[in-house]
Parts: structure tokens; sequence; C-alpha cells
């Protein structure tokens, strides 16, 4: 694979630029274009020998659409191609603040949480800060964004992968998405998902980046969680409330909990009590969401009725909570589900 030009920050492009001979407005006009969404080879305002010299070192593009999928509800899902031939996907999710591109940190995942697809073929490789920004940048694009007006408004860390197992990277990512003169996403507007990686929760609120944490919980007792998340056995539910409770001290953001429904597992009115009362007077939102039915996992989604149910429990005790609901789901609403679909087709499976 040939570098990725999305991996450097302004700076490191500029003296880039200039170690070529180049002037410094060439590098202004590099960075621009791509973070208009544009290959190497289409930012035309530079001289064509130089693009040349450019496509020579780095890849034109480092993510291509390999598919695009449009659900009922507007939910946009695509499978990138990486350079490399790795697929992973992102979703565009559209509400009436914005929409929210969900971006992926690594190509699978190693977590192999018993309800989620991403992990099924295991963790394959971790993807670079440019790939996740080529990634944006290419959705932006796509949604007829620019820099200055953008399409995509807010980013959700929650595609497939565990941003926290790619610390350096997903860093670098979001100084990179969020820097100014780039694309500018307010790290208000970000949230970073994670299932409780405690060592780096602490060296993320070390970072002076304040964009919002959300930690998957789905379960309120180590026991209980261990049988759904393997890595509960590394990290206690009390510690990961330790961690969020720094991260708040340092960062002054409230966190977020995810919580999946999910029958017969975590969704009962005991659960619901026992959440609330785990939660209930720290600075937190939850975040319900009924299960997404997995076809290559045996776990199903909790019914409509027993989801409000658990959110009666959780508001009549005072903790401030939604449920989410689901979208996408005609088009594989679950992580992972898009490209385990796409990897099944190309193998000959279903
Ligand atoms: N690794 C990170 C981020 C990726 S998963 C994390 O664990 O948070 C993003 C969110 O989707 C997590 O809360 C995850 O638990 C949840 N999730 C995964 N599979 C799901 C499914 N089938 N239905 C509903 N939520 C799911």
């Amino acid at each position: 694979m040939k570098e990725i030009a999305q991996d450097l920050l302004y700076p490191e492009l500029e003296a880039l630029v200039l170690a070529a001979g180049e002037k410094k407005f060439r590098a202004v006009q590099l960075y621009r274009g791509l973070m208009q969404g544009k290959r190497i080879s289409e930012i035309s305002d530079l001289p064509k020998a130089f693009r040349e010299s450019l496509t020579a070192r780095f890849e034109d593009a480092p993510v291509r659409v390999e598919e695009t999928l449009r659900a009922a509800d507007g939910t946009e899902k695509y499978l990138f191609a990486l350079a490399d031939g790795n697929i992973v996907e992102g979703v565009l999710m559209k509400y009436k603040y914005g929409n929210t591109q969900c971006v992926s940190t690594q190509v699978g995942c190693r977590m192999n949480c018993a309800f989620c697809a991403s992990a099924l073929s295991g963790l394959v490789r971790d993807l670079s800060a440019g790939e996740m920004l080529a990634a944006v940048l290419t959705v932006n694009a796509l949604a007829g964004g620019t820099p200055e007006r953008r399409a995509v408004t807010n980013l959700v860390l929650m595609g497939s992968g565990e941003p926290l197992d790619n610390y350096a990277n997903t860093v670098r990512f979001l100084r990179a998405v969020s820097a100014e003169g780039g694309i500018g996403i307010s790290p208000r507007n970000i949230s970073l998902s994670t299932c409780g990686i405690v060592p780096k929760m602490y060296e993320l609120a070390e970072e002076g980046l304040h964009v919002n944490l959300t930690v998957s919980l789905h379960a309120s007792t180590d026991e209980e969680r261990e049988r759904i998340m393997p890595v509960a056995k590394a990290y206690k539910i009390a510690d990961i409330l330790k961690a969020c409770d720094y991260y708040f001290k340092k960062t002054g953001r409230r966190y977020i909990f995810e919580y999946s429904l999910i029958a017969g597992e975590n969704a009962d009115r005991a659960h619901a009590e026992s959440l609330a009362a785990l939660v209930k007077g720290r600075p937190c939102h939850v975040n319900l969401i009924r299960l997404n039915e997995v076809k290559e996992r045996a776990l199903s989604g909790a019914g409509e009725k027993e989801a409000y149910r658990f959110l009666g429990v959780l508001e009549k005790a005072g903790v401030s909570a939604t449920l989410r609901r689901r979208t996408g789901a005609d088009i594989g609403g679950a992580c992972g589900q898009l490209r385990a679909g796409y990897l099944a087709k190309e193998q000959g499976g279903k």
C-alpha cells in the first residue's frame, strides 16, 4: 500500500510540499482539495506533474465507495473499499438537526460481543487516521457538502471496531476531523463509543479533545455483562464508572451509556431497576436501543412494549434516558452487518 495523504495534518502536508520544492500555496490547494473529498488526481488547480509525483507516493483515493444502500427512512449505508482491498462500512443517518455519520475505526473487531456482527471474523487490521478521515470527506462530498457547508454535521465512532483499541490513530483522526481550516466538525458533535477500555478512557480524558464519551454498558452487573461482553472480564463496571467520572471532571462533558435491549437477557423490569440504581445521580444519559438482530448471532431484540417499560422505570427513577429508533433496519442496521453480508456474498455464501 502507498502512503495516505489524509494521514497528514496540515503542517505536515505543508512541510512535505515545501520539501518537494513547491510553493506554500500548493499545500493550501492540496489540503483544500483533500478536504473537499477529491482524489489527488482530481485536484485540478495543482500542476499535473506535481499531482503525478504525489500519486506515485500517495494513494489517489484511500477509500472508494464500493456499494451504497438507501433505507426507506433516508439512512444511507456505504461499503468502502480500502486500498488493500479490505472492506469497511459507514452509515449516514439523517435527522432534523443534521446528518450523523457512523464511522468505523477497525476492519473487524476483537472484542467479540455476543450480539455484534463486527467481530464475526475477528480483527483484520486497524484503520489509519487518514482512512477514517477520507471516509468522512467522501461521504460529505457525496451528500453535497463542502468543508464550508458541511453535509455531515455529526459523527459517532460506532461503526466496526473498538476506537480505544486503535487509540493513536483514533485520536489523530479526531484532531484532523475537528481541525480549523479543515472540515472542522466540532468535538461537541462527535461521540466516541467504547466497550470500556478503562486505561484508555483515562488517557482520552487528558487529550484535551472534549468529544462526547459513550460507553456500551448493556448490563448493570459484572456477571451479566460478562455473559455478553468478553471485555467485561478485564474491566469491571465500578472501574468504568470511575473512569467516566474522571472524564466528566476533566472535560465537563456528560457521558452516555449505550444499553441494547436483548430479549430474555437484560431487558426485564428488574434489570431496569438495577440499572437505574447504578447510574442515578451521575452526570449521564442512557441511550436505549432494541437490539438489531444479527442472523449469525443467537440473540434477539426486546419487544417494543418491554422497551418502553424499561424506559419508564429509568425515567421514574429520575434517570435521563431515551429509546432510540432503529434507523436503517431494512438495510442491515447493526454494526458490521453490511460488511458481513458483503463478505458472505463475495465468498459465494448467502
Ligand atoms: N466498540 C465500540 C463502538 C462500536 S459498536 C463500542 O463497543 O461501543 C457501537 C454500538 O452498537 C455499541 O454500543 C454496541 O454495543 C452496539 N451494537 C453492536 N451490535 C448491536 C446490535 N446488533 N444491536 C444493537 N446495538 C448493537
